[in-house]
């Protein structure tokens, strides 16, 4: 058993991006009619992180699933078609995949912050003889509980992507631990060198 860190990446708003479906007027489901569009520079912030020895897994909350909007099968789909671009174009390999097709208050155990989804990833990450090194890995994403699911799950390093659709109107005060970036490139920019673009000033 090898034991490697993990970027755990929050999937809509994070690495693809959310729109405006005008039709069905609702954000966040930029797939089930669009095709997929990459968050700015999120193949190359991937890369990155891959490049630093972390393991690229994604956390995917698709409650759209539960709500009709498309089906389990497309949303396989979808993921299959997403990790094949992050291959082709980034080479970016994505290790592992966790889904929670559920509701909000379905109750279910894999909804962020619940620890579900990285345990999936933890137990797909196995069948690879995989041991995840929980102090070196980090988590990512554009709502507060992208950060407090990492956490709950002992991951300490957290980046928050701030500015989406789901963070302009709340506190990014969850922790103090927590670096505010303002897209997944940046955050792989302060993985490297310790800086945000704040400190430009
Ligand atoms: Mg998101
Ligand atoms: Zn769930």
């Amino acid at each position: 058993m090898e034991t490697r860190p993990i970027l755990i990446t929050d999937h809509a708003g994070t690495v693809v991006k959310e729109v405006w479906d005008g039709k069905n007027k609702r954000y966040g489901y930029p797939f089930a009619n669009a095709g997929i569009e990459l968050s700015y520079g999120a193949g190359k912030a991937l890369r990155a992180f891959q490049d630093s020895g972390l393991l690229i897994v994604v956390a995917a909350s698709h409650s759209g699933v539960a709500r009709d909007y498309y089906t389990e099968e497309q949303m396989h789909q979808h993921h299959a078609e997403l990790n094949q671009i992050l291959e082709n174009e980034f080479g970016v390999h994505v290790m592992a995949l966790g889904l929670c097709p559920h509701l909000p208050d379905a109750g279910c155990e894999c909804r962020k912050p619940g620890i579900g989804m990285p345990i999936q990833i933890q137990q797909q990450l196995r069948e690879k003889e995989i041991e995840i090194d929980l102090a070196r890995s980090i988590g990512v994403g554009d709502k507060i509980e992208d950060c407090q699911m990492a956490r709950n799950f002992e991951i300490r390093t957290t980046i928050l992507i701030e500015g989406g659709q789901w963070t302009r109107n709340r506190l990014p005060k969850d922790s103090p631990e927590t670096v505010i970036v303002g897209s997944l490139i940046e955050g792989a920019y302060w993985f490297r060198t310790g800086k945000t673009c704040l400190d430009l000033v």
